[in-house]
């Protein structure tokens, strides 16, 4: 483990520690090429003009993403500059925010009122750090650092609800603000916030998600992880089973995907697979676990193998 071990309370006491990987440049590495190998290709990902990364920062709080793509874009074209959106009339804005069920109008006002700072006190140049893009109307430390990050390559590390799962299951992060910030800084790389915020936020949005899909997705974290190691995918936001409804046709498909994976795998780890909340002597646990095999046994997909407590399922040759 690395000198970059963390003391969640500050107090130096070394309570709450938490320690990061020694090879760490291997691990930021591995981020790094698996999101440019591949990522979600959001337009607001293709420039690096502050603006429009603002207005897409703005119209994602309070809306998923693959909807703001057609509002972002229709807002752009109809302002395409500060200058433009200064200019025109707030009504304008907010009609414009209301017609694209884009949530609290105030964000249109915040909008259009930032767009005038930094017309008039910033003689049209947006400013370029993350305490600086706070002055803006609306801009919270959140956006600012997104801004200074994604337009500017300036930015700290991002550490939202995503980014703390992932260093919650991956590094044993304690579910504490401060140390999640001290993490998340540790394992940026100097100099590309760019970069690494984007990756780390895509970690979060499409692999380390509430149900884990590490697998599935070609996580470029699991020689390191904790949670894969043990298989306990429990997180800050996701004490039990996660939002999706976990019937049992859902849960006879991730046995086999997941045996699809493994030459086979021995109870308690597939079921630890499968599901965050699996316990094994809990109600989602051993003997759940053994009913939904046996009756993937009885259709002819699963091979059982062993007694209680050391079974082996394997998919059927
Ligand atoms: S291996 Fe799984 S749990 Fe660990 S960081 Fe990757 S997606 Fe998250």
């Amino acid at each position: 483990m690395s000198e970059s071990d963390g003391d969640a309370d500050g107090d130096g006491n070394g309570a709450e520690a938490w320690t990061l990987p020694d090879d760490l440049e291997a691990v930021r590495e591995a981020l790094i090429a698996w999101y440019e190998a591949d990522h979600r290709d959001y337009p607001w990902r293709r420039t690096d003009d502050p603006y429009e990364i603002l207005v897409s920062e703005v119209m994602s709080q309070q809306t998923q993403l693959d909807r703001v793509v057609d509002a972002w874009e229709a807002f752009l074209e109809r302002w395409p500059t500060t200058a433009d959106l200064a200019a025109t009339d707030r009504a304008d804005v907010v009609g414009f925010w209301t017609g694209h069920s884009l949530g609290y109008n105030n964000r249109a006002k915040y909008l259009h009122e930032a767009a005038q700072q930094v017309e008039e006190e910033y003689a049209g140049e947006f400013p370029s750090t993350p305490g600086e893009l706070q002055e803006l109307m609306g801009v919270g430390p959140y956006t600012a650092n997104a801004v200074a990050s994604f337009a500017f390559n300036n930015g700290d590390a991002v550490v939202d609800t995503n980014v703390k799962r992932v260093c919650y299951r991956a590094f044993d992060v304690p579910d504490d603000d401060t140390a999640f910030k001290a993490a998340a800084n540790d394992l940026m790389p100097d100099d590309r916030s760019r970069v690494w915020n984007n990756a780390i936020m895509e970690l979060g949005g499409v692999a380390c998600t509430q149900t884990p899909r590490c697998d599935e997705v070609g996580c470029p974290w699991r020689e390191w992880c904790g949670a894969y190691a043990s298989g306990d995918f429990t997180a800050p936001d996701v004490p039990t089973q996660p939002g999706f409804e976990g019937s049992r046709r859902q849960f006879r498909g991730r046995v086999i995907g997941t045996l699809r994976e493994y030459d086979e795998l021995e109870l308690d780890t597939l079921g630890h697979r499968i599901r965050v909340d699996y316990v094994p002597d809990g109600e989602y646990g051993r003997e759940w676990l053994e009913g939904l095999l046996a009756d993937l046994e009885d259709d002819g997909l699963v091979d059982l193998e062993g007694s209680d407590g050391t079974l082996i399922a394997r998919l059927k040759r």
